[in-house]
């Protein structure tokens, strides 16, 4: 069977694995996604793994029969060459809840658990599809994909890359990660507008001819670092597959018992990837999909209808202050079996209208599977407390929002299928609300950091040691309407 992937809006003729990667986009502006059935994968023997050899095994379901060992060679030296601890993913205990920590990468971003490997990925395919061009990845972030994913590209042969950031919607912490990013290929870019600007001027970028043409004549193409790459999504079924495998060793459930994932979302990568592993045979009951004030996806779970006018908040969870969901156009494609010219009717009502109502038939099948809530941000902060004094494990404001919604879901369900909760990121890279909330003193973001550690003694990641001291390399600030015209500079700069 040739594995082939299309876009979610059906106006992008069939390409392999290798080209959706140096793609990013479909051509139509749609997501691309796999056009074939999942393979369905033995536990038995998936168990077994170690991580990199299970990346291997659930990545080369995904890409032509021969590419198996470039696959595993990516794995390896994302996974298996000291960047990661030992165990990739320690799930750890909160009371009844199991918090599977994705956070201990070399920038301590959830974003490592993809973009540790997404460079390989990009180079092993540049070198299949014998590309002679320069590729210019974009970026836009909320904080924790540009740091991650400039770590990942620096110095990275064939490539360089620009990441936008909104100047007002990003921690402190992470802002002075990525302004002091060294490396001869990268550039951080301020933004005076919010992520949904950054992130839609950067949709819009590949699908400008204007940028198109200026990059032909400059040997260049652009790509995309952003999970709607196929190269940032598919890493990330791995670690639902290792996360469950973890309660079996740890004898907290049996081979093949069914579990929950609630997952702390905003464009819906986390959770997508852990319904293409429910596809490839993972025991996965519900998903409970966690939101912030910015609860466009609840409504959506909850009543079939995403609405995006409405206000957008600025919220001390800020990787999930989001409008623009994503991944969930690729949700709507599977749940619609793939009919790529509703999905395109639903954008283009999306993009007109700033609104969408799946089918009822479509609804039906996504409310069978997917629950959703959300927390406001006073409860965010009451929840770190109460987690931390009920069970000792100290939770970060993202990771609490998934927290406080699953103790809703149960409360209100009663479903208490055992659970495993995703932690997005280490407590340290919002220490100053996660030190309030504790010990409901306001302090500046160092400080925080040293009396948090001090106090409660859970470790401060080595990505972060140091951080105060390093030299800001990057200043440039620009306008959200200037985003095109300097990507277009930059191109004729090559
Ligand atoms: C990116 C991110 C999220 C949201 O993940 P999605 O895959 O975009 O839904 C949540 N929390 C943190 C800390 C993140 O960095």
């Amino acid at each position: 069977m040739e594995k082939k992937y299309i876009s979610t809006r059906n106006l992008q003729k069939e390409i392999n694995f290798y080209q959706a990667i140096v793609q990013g986009i479909g051509e139509d502006g749609g997501l691309l996604v796999p056009n074939f059935d999942f393979a369905k994968v033995d536990l038995k023997e998936l168990f077994k793994l170690n991580y990199v050899d299970l990346a291997t095994e659930v990545l080369s379901t995904f890409v032509p029969e021969d590419g198996k060992t470039l696959i595993h060679e990516a794995c390896l030296n994302a996974y298996g060459k000291g960047l990661f601890p030992e165990i990739v993913v320690p799930v750890k205990k909160a009371g009844d809840v199991y918090v599977a920590e994705l956070f201990h990468g070399q920038t301590a971003a959830f974003k490592d658990m993809a973009l540790s490997l997404l460079p390989y990925l990009m180079t092993l395919s540049l070198k299949q599809l014998d590309e002679q061009r320069e590729v210019m990845i974009l970026a836009a972030t909320s904080g924790d994909t540009g740091k991650a994913a400039l770590e990942g590209f620096k110095d990275v042969e064939g490539t360089c890359i620009k990441v936008f950031y909104p100047l007002d919607g990003v921690s402190a912490i992470q802002q002075q990660q990525m302004v002091s990013q060294t490396g001869n290929n990268v550039k951080v870019i301020g933004i005076h507008g919010n992520f949904d600007d950054a992130q839609s001027a950067v949709k819009k970028a590949f699908a400008s001819e204007e940028l198109k043409s200026a990059s032909d004549k400059h040997n260049v193409f652009l790509s995309s670092a952003n999970s709607i790459n196929v190269g940032r999504l598919i890493p990330q079924i791995v670690y639902y597959f290792h996360s469950y495998f973890e309660l079996v060793r740890n004898n907290e459930i049996n081979l093949g018992d069914r579990i929950n994932f609630c997952v702390p979302s905003g464009n819906f990568g986390n959770c997508l990837a852990g319904y293409f592993a429910k596809l490839m045979g993972l025991p996965i009951n519900k998903f409970i999909c966690a939101s912030n004030k910015n609860n466009i996806l609840t409504d959506f779970f909850t009543t079939g209808k995403y609405d995006a006018n409405r206000e957008f908040y600025k919220t001390n969870a800020p990787a999930m202050d989001i409008l623009v969901s994503s991944n969930l156009e690729r949700l709507v494609w599977f749940m619609a079996d793939g009919d790529g010219e509703k999905v395109r009717g639903y954008m283009d009502k999306l993009n007109h209208e700033g609104i969408y109502e799946v089918d009822e038939e479509i609804f039906v099948r996504i409310k069978d599977q997917f629950k959703a809530g959300y927390l406001s941000e006073d409860k965010v902060l009451g929840t770190i407390k109460e987690c931390f004094n009920e069970t000792g494990y100290l939770l970060d404001t993202h990771t609490a929002i998934g927290y406080g919604v699953l103790k809703q879901y149960q409360k209100d369900t009663g479903d208490n299928t055992k659970t495993v909760l995703l932690s997005t990121a280490s407590p340290y890279k919002f220490p100053e609300s996660v030190y309030q909330a504790i010990y409901g003193e306001e302090l500046d973001v160092y400080s925080a950091i040293n009396k948090l550690n001090e106090k409660t003694g859970v470790p401060i990641p080595k990505a972060l040691a140091g951080i105060k001291e390093r030299e800001i390399l990057h200043k440039k600030a620009i306008d959200k309407t200037e985003i095109i015209s300097f990507i277009k500079s930059e191109i004729e700069a090559l």
